[in-house]
């Protein structure tokens, strides 16, 4: 029995939960030894119309803990102990990363490995709203942190000894400004980045700041157990956001409006359905992450993976623009074409703006260089396709000219981070 067909089984033939039993309908028993291909694709909104205890997969008894985070996409985790749920705020233990769960090394992938020794930062957006901890155990340190306070962060992370992180990206912009010189900074040995893509300047100023630092990256979403995918070892420097799934989840892709299987080949790109291949409290059979990918290689890794490489571009219908049959636009593409302006734009925000003929796209930059803004550069170097830029998209007048507008630097602390980076559409 294959290790699918045993996590199909487990999630369908369940006795604690008839979850799968309903969706699949009377044949159900035959889903088992099905072709993933052959089973229906699971969304979020199926899953928020059962309440907790009746589809989790185990007995309330042995519920210990409930991880609750508040996801950067704001939706919850599926195993959130909502308000409406009252018995299940019992079981929450922490919100965010509590310290015991750092300290198990349960979400680093091959990056922390339990013989090690480490002192680690935690720092998530909603440890630091809940939640202020140093912990120890068995030689290892776990520290919160809290991006509202930098000072008062990495002067308990310095206290503590920490040399390694674990944190959203966008907490740490700007963060060589506190430790620079420090043995804090020397010591660093890993950051591992999760939530969010991990930006190129993001990355060269952790490169600067911590100089022997591993910068990696783990994919997780905020439905699944655990994390789903891991930077891959042999192209740590090339990029952090390119990635292996882990041997606990099978990963695919589909067009997200038919729903069809994309093939895993280089260059193809969809939205990710995950399964999970291991029993979980409430197993995923092909969940609808909402997540676009592209892959970026397949076949034998040289990291010595047979899993496809895959990159994460952003949300399915928010972060990624189909402009057919000449492209398309999606917040990785802007980054880059931004990254090839001659000034530095610390932060973009861009709206795809539907209720003009033809559509079109406003930007705003977030520089100290407003004065080199030049609309018609941006254009240029935004490539909607590897033959076409956005600015040969308007000469054909499928698209309005690009509307480049700059703000300086000092607005982007005012501004909340879930708008960063992102192309949101307006229709
Ligand atoms: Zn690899």
């Amino acid at each position: 029995m294959t290790l699918l067909s045993r996590a199909l089984q487990f999630a369908i033939l369940n006795p604690y939960s008839d979850f799968y039993r309903r969706k699949y309908g009377s044949d159900y028993k035959t889903y088992i030894e099905k072709d993933l291909a052959g089973i229906p694709l699971l969304t979020r909104e199926e899953i928020d119309a059962t309440p907790f205890f009746d589809r989790i997969f185990i007995p309330k008894e042995m519920i210990h803990f409930v991880r609750a985070t508040s996801g950067s996409s704001g939706r919850g985790v599926i195993a959130f102990p909502l308000a409406e749920e009252p018995e299940l705020m019992r079981y929450r233990k922490s919100l965010g990363f509590s310290g015991e769960e750092a300290l198990a090394g349960r979400f680093f992938g091959p990056y922390f490995k339990k013989e090690d020794t480490y002192s680690i930062l935690i720092y998530s957006p909603s440890n630091a709203v809940h939640e202020t901890y140093v912990v120890e155990e068995g030689g290892h340190v776990a520290v919160s942190g809290d991006y509202r306070d930098q000072e008062k962060t990495f002067a308990r992370a310095e206290a503590a000894g920490v040399d390694s992180m674990y944190s959203f990206p966008s907490p740490l912009a700007g963060v060589g400004h506190y430790v620079a010189g420090t043995p804090l900074a020397a010591r660093m040995k890993r950051i591992v980045l999760m939530g969010e893509r991990v930006t190129e300047p993001l990355r060269r100023e952790l490169v600067e700041a911590f100089p022997h630092a591993t910068i990696a990256a783990v994919y997780a979403t905020v439905d699944a157990h655990g994390t789903v995918g891991y930077t891959c070892p042999s192209y740590l420097t090339v990029s952090p956001n390119y990635m292996h799934v882990f041997p606990t989840y099978q990963l695919e892709l589909v067009d997200p409006e038919t729903g069809h299987v994309v093939p895993q080949v280089e260059g193809a790109e969809g939205e990710v359905v995950i399964t999970a291949l291991t029993p979980m409290a409430f197993s995923l059979v092909r969940y609808r992450t909402g997540d676009y990918a592209v892959v970026r290689k397949h076949g034998l890794c040289s990291c010595g993976s047979t899993e496809p490489m895959f990159e994460i571009l952003g949300r399915v219908g928010l972060d990624r623009i189909k402009l057919l049959p000449y492209g398309g636009l999606s917040s990785a593409v802007l980054e880059e074409a931004v990254l090839k302006l001659p000034y530095k734009v610390a932060d973009f925000t861009a709206v795809w703006n539907e209720r003009i003929s033809p559509p079109g796209l406003s930007t705003v930059l977030y520089t100290d260089h407003a004065p080199y803004i030049h609309s018609d550069m941006l254009a240029r170097a935004i490539q909607v396709s590897s033959t076409r830029t956005y600015a040969d998209l308007v000469e054909l007048g499928v698209v309005s000219p690009l509307v480049c507008t700059a703000e300086p630097v000092e607005v982007l602390r005012t501004l909340p981070t879930d708008k960063r980076k992102r192309l949101q559409v307006s229709r």
